[in-house]
């Protein structure tokens, strides 16, 4: 029996290429991550600790399903991806044995409100609408870690056919492993949490009929259609 005065929540998950769902906890985004784009968004890119905003869980879009055009926007941005699961959680990981809680990976589109982003910096306020709305988040499936080097491989958008994202993993201006470690001393990383962990140059606006189609080499693909 249960005291719960409404129905719970349903749980989050992601598709496992060949077979099973990962439950999805938090989603964690680091910001401004390859030098290319940082200067593309008017920034000096240097290594200043990286930072970070989150998506709710309730923001992913799964299994190829389409992605209704958000409301309240009229330049929606997409930034291609690479996304880390944790498998294992921790607090105040060292460096050297971040990727032991990685569970796997995926490719994972960052769809951001860019006109209510740009305001909410202009007038020093949070980010969450301009990142968190929903449907923000597609993603495609995740493959387990074992096998995957997430210091190099391409990553690349493509919006109907059109190459729009191209560039490497090895261009992070913080790889996996340090942002995991950075983000343990901020938070209690738990088992099911997502790390977004940047997008390379060349973002742009969808419009409606939009086909979206990343790819991270090693690890997958994410499709998704704007309607
Ligand atoms: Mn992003």
């Amino acid at each position: 029996m249960s005291d719960l005065v409404i129905a719970a929540p349903p749980t989050v998950t992601l598709p496992v290429a060949g077979g099973g769902r990962f439950p999805v906890r938090r989603i964690f985004c680091v910001g401004r991550n390859y030098a290319a784009h940082a200067r593309e968004m008017g920034h000096d890119p240097d290594r200043e600790a990286p930072f970070y905003f989150l998506k709710p869980a309730y923001a992913v879009v799964t299994d190829g399903a389409d992605t209704p055009y958000p409301p309240a926007t009229k330049d929606l941005h997409h930034e291609m991806e690479l996304v880390v699961a944790i498998g294992r959680g921790g607090k105040d990981i060292a460096e050297a044995d971040a990727l032991s809680h990685v569970w796997g990976y995926c490719a994972g589109l960052d769809l951001t409100r860019r006109d209510l982003q740009n305001e909410a910096k202009k007038m020093g306020r949070p980010w969450d609408m301009g990142k968190g709305f929903d449907h923000s988040a597609p993603m495609g499936a995740l493959v387990p870690a074992a096998g995957v080097n997430p210091g190099k491989g391409k990553i690349e958008l493509k919006v109907n056919g059109e190459v729009r994202q191209s560039s490497d993993l090895a261009m992070l201006i913080w790889s996996v492993p340090e942002v995991i470690a950075n983000l343990s001393r901020l938070v209690t990383l738990e088992p099911g949490d997502l790390i977004m962990t940047g997008t390379p140059e060349g973002v742009a606006a969808v419009k409606p009929g939009d086909l979206l189609e990343g790819m991270v080499e090693g690890v997958g693909t994410v499709r998704t259609r704007i309607v």
